[in-house]
């Protein structure tokens, strides 16, 4: 539907897009001491001021967030596309022949420069989709909003810092169907879930509201401890959607009184522990040794069973939505095959539920990405942000 009006307006954006990778790369980036505002260092620090500036010359709703992040909207609606992208960098290295590092250079359709393909140049990429969608004065439901870090490249401590402040629920949303508004109150971050009562013996009939919720915090980057921990163990033994007690082991079923059913309803969280009440009905089959013991020895073992932690593989299924319309609009850009991959890099993405990696560099080309003459193709960038814009606008569009 917006294939052709995205065509005509990049028709003549890529100067643009050229001069303002040009901008960014041409600053040093690597982290270094923290300074007041600037907690990764100046490099990193003038790197964000000069992101959001282009923002705003580009018409986008700007805010620097003490240094860490910043961040560009397209509108003050409600957030439903994220899009994470960084403005620090690795250390130049040794080797460059095209160019010194922060001195970017445009060779046959390259530009060369520390930083032009990882991250600044899909930053800009980005930016210009949301400079496009607004240009184009498509009405918008939604809000898309692009968070620029300083820390990806040691640590990440600047996207664990916003969201930590800034929980984003749809995510989780997608997932169970469970609404979460988010407000602020005495400086702390109340959270409320909505989901769909129903009767303890036909829970499936209703969305949980309470494991939505479990499955939320869980979710977050909340301070290690006790709490967090404990809500783990629920998330293990109750997930959100197991009406049946499958994650417990007890689910069970006969002709005549159906399945088990198991409603976890009640939680109460406080500063020295929890409580949780839950609701099984057993079909005839059920007897002490096979329900009850069982889901007694589960939640004994859950809770005793917390050191150490080892860190989950991400996953976004390939089937989500989401990511049904990243290979859609993938496939009608490149005319390329849209398919899933994983990696084993560690990114932004690693730590966001439903949060994938997508974009700048097309298949078959060589970046240098974190060494010398690192550059990146402007026709991809380019590419990718007619992309970006086609896609901010199905997610955000009326
Ligand atoms: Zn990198």
């Amino acid at each position: 539907m917006y294939r052709e009006q995205l065509e005509a307006y990049f028709q003549d954006k890529q100067d643009m897009l050229v001069d303002a990778v040009c901008r960014l790369v041409s600053i040093d980036s690597v982290e270094g001491e923290p300074a007041p505002g600037a907690p990764f260092g100046p490099g990193p620090a003038a790197a964000l001021e000069e992101g959001l500036k282009l923002a705003q010359e580009w018409g986008l709703i700007t805010q620097n967030h003490e240094g860490y992040v910043g961040t560009a909207d397209l509108c003050d609606k409600e957030d439903a596309l994220h899009i994470l992208g960084h403005l620090d960098v690795v250390a130049p290295g040794e080797g460059w022949t095209v160019t010194q590092p922060y001195q970017p250079k445009v060779v046959d359709g390259l530009i060369y420069g520390r930083g032009t393909d990882d991250d600044k140049g899909p930053v800009v990429a980005s930016l210009l989709a949301m400079k496009a969608v607004k240009d184009l004065g498509v009405p918008l439901k939604s809000n898309c909003r692009l968070i620029m870090g300083t820390n990806e490249e040691s640590g990440s401590g600047d996207i664990a810092w916003y969201f930590a402040r800034h929980p984003f629920a749809r995510d989780i949303t997608a997932r169970t169907g469970i609404t979460f508004t988010c407000t602020s109150q005495d400086g702390c971050t109340v959270i409320h879930a909505k989901g769909e009562g129903s009767h303890a013996a036909w829970p499936e009939g209703g969305n949980n509201a309470v494991t939505g919720l479990i499955a939320l915090l869980c979710a977050l980057p909340l301070a290690e401890g006790p709490c967090k921990e404990a809500l783990n163990q629920l998330n293990t033994l109750l997930p959100h959607g197991d009406y049946h007690g499958r994650a417990l082991g007890i689910a069970q079923s006969e002709p005549i009184a159906g399945d088990l059913t198991v409603a976890f309803t009640l939680l109460e969280v406080t500063e020295t522990g929890l409580t949780g009440r839950f609701d099984s009905r057993v079909p005839l089959c059920a007897t002490k040794e096979n329900c009850e013991n069982v889901a007694r020895a589960a939640f004994e073992a859950h809770g005793f069973t917390f050191e150490g932690e080892q860190e989950e593989a991400h996953h976004t299924p390939a089937d989500s939505p989401f990511v049904q319309t990243l290979l859609k609009r993938y496939e009608e850009y490149t005319g390329q095959k849209g398919e899933c991959l994983s990696t084993g890099g560690g990114t932004y993405v690693h730590e966001i539920p439903g949060g994938v990696a997508f974009g700048c560099t097309m298949p078959g080309f060589d970046t240098h990405l974190h060494g010398a003459d690192e550059r990146v193709k402007i026709a991809d960038l380019m590419l990718s942000a007619k992309l970006f814009a086609h896609i901010i606008l199905d997610m955000c569009a009326e």
